[in-house]
């Protein structure tokens, strides 16, 4: 049996980064950045003014008291956006608003709360000192720093950063198109009745939200019928239209399992066992030129599949620099057992207090068992030769999501 990790690391051995396209800034939330990228300019590009009031030489007003106020003559007023091209000269001020660009000769600013304007001449009560209240060109950033690396996903603060430097449009990583491929007889939709024997799809709709997750685009198939030809059909139909083909079901040694043979017939296969539970068996192919992974029918054996495999395949083809989930060590709050042999992914519900993150089992952990999913917020690891994990013991936990995180 493979070893969890050298199943991943031949997965991901067999996908490529997708090709950069231009996004506008404004559309490129959670994408991809293709390349570092540095500042084409200081930020600020220019000295400017942190506060409504008066542009002066600190010089002029350190003496500056209510009792003595300092007079000076008001020469003008730069608003934000204004070139600001006046000069303040001795004994005179300029009128300036929050972001406006510090005149020359002006080297400090004097908050309004400290002033009285009347007739062009502005009476100041307080001193302020050389560079007070001003931001200084390159305070944040100088020309040349480093601002966003390759491989990053873009959320508010990297979109705003990047906007200020004039990045738009950026060349983004797209998300890969995903074919979800479900096969099976006893499928219905989950809007639809369930005969004798038959079963609700539920597998499409957790690989096609798995895969929005992931940021891949799905391309729906829908369910298959358990035949040579439709699998064959539906599996050549699925390569030509995106770049990744993920299945559910049919690679079992069951008389209706035709998904292997079909990839076998269309490109090639290698079938593993992987040294885990759930989700033992695990297809990788090529349909065509297409990456397939084909994942065990059963509902939490295609979760946990996804995760390790899908997930990581899905990231290393949108360019990310992070492919696994984060991890943390938890405090398990319930005794479980195992038999030796195989790494066991138990969901667990995360919850902390001042001592530390708690990890609780969500029940019952069949492959079968989709209520374990409920409420659950990742999994810790059991280790492959461990037999018996103690309340009170540390394990690592494979984040999925922390609680109050958006879904
Ligand atoms: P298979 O790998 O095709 O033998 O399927 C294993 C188990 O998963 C069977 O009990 C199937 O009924 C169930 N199963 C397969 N596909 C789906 C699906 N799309 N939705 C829910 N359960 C499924
Ligand atoms: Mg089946």
């Amino acid at each position: 049996m493979l070893a969890v990790e050298e199943a991943r690391r031949r997965i991901l051995d067999a996908v490529r980064p997708l090709e950069p396209r231009d996004c506008l800034v404004g559309d490129a939330q959670g994408g991809v950045l293709a390349v570092d990228l540095f500042a084409p300019h200081p930020l600020p590009r220019f000295d400017n003014s942190a506060m409504d009031g008066y542009a002066v030489r600190a010089g002029d007003v350190a003496v500056a008291s209510e009792g003595a106020p300092v007079e000076l003559e008001v020469m003008g007023e730069i608003r934000a956006g204004d070139p600001g091209e006046l000069e303040v000269v001795k004994g005179t001020a300029v009128r300036i608003m929050t972001g406006a660009p510090v005149p020359a000769g002006a080297d400090g600013i004097v908050p309004v709360e400290d002033t009285t304007e009347e007739s062009g001449r502005v009476r100041i009560v307080r001193p302020t000192a050389p560079g007070r209240h001003v931001r200084p060109a390159g305070d944040d950033l100088a020309e040349g720093d480093a601002l966003v690396r390759a491989g990053s996903e873009l959320g508010p603060g990297e979109l705003a950063l990047l906007a200020s430097m004039g990045y738009s449009p950026l060349p983004m990583r797209p998300g890969p198109k995903v074919a979800v491929l479900v096969t099976g007889d006893e499928l219905v939709a989950p809007e639809a009745t369930a005969g004798p024997g038959q079963i609700r799809d539920s597998n499409s709709v957790a690989i096609q939200a798995l895969v929005t997750e992931s940021g891949g685009e799905v391309v729906p198939f829908g369910g298959v019928a358990d035949t040579a030809e439709a699998v064959t059909e539906a599996l050549g139909r699925a390569a030509d239209t995106s770049d990744l083909v993920v299945s559910s079901g049919g690679v079992s040694v069951g008389r209706y399992d035709f998904v292997k043979n079909a990839v076998e017939k269309l490109g090639h296969i290698d079938l593993w066992r992987v040294a885990m539970q759930p989700g033992k068996p695990v297809v990788l192919g090529a349909v065509g030129d297409t990456p397939f992974l084909g994942l065990p029918g059963n509902p939490v054996s295609i979760h946990i599949g996804f995760e390790q495999f899908v997930r990581p395949a899905i990231r290393k083809m949108r360019g990310c620099r992070d492919l696994l989930r984060p991890t943390m060590k938890a405090t398990l709050t319930e005794a479980i057992e195992k038999v030796p042999g195989r790494l066991h992914f138990v969901r667990v519900r995360l919850s902390s207090d001042t001592d530390g993150w708690r990890a609780t089992p969500t029940g019952a952990q069949g492959s079968h068992v989709q209520s374990s999913l409920v409420d659950c917020h990742g999994v810790a690891r059991f280790e492959r030769d461990a037999t018996v994990l103690e309340p009170g013991s540390q394990v690592v936990v494979e984040v999925w999501r922390l609680p109050g995180d958006d879904v």
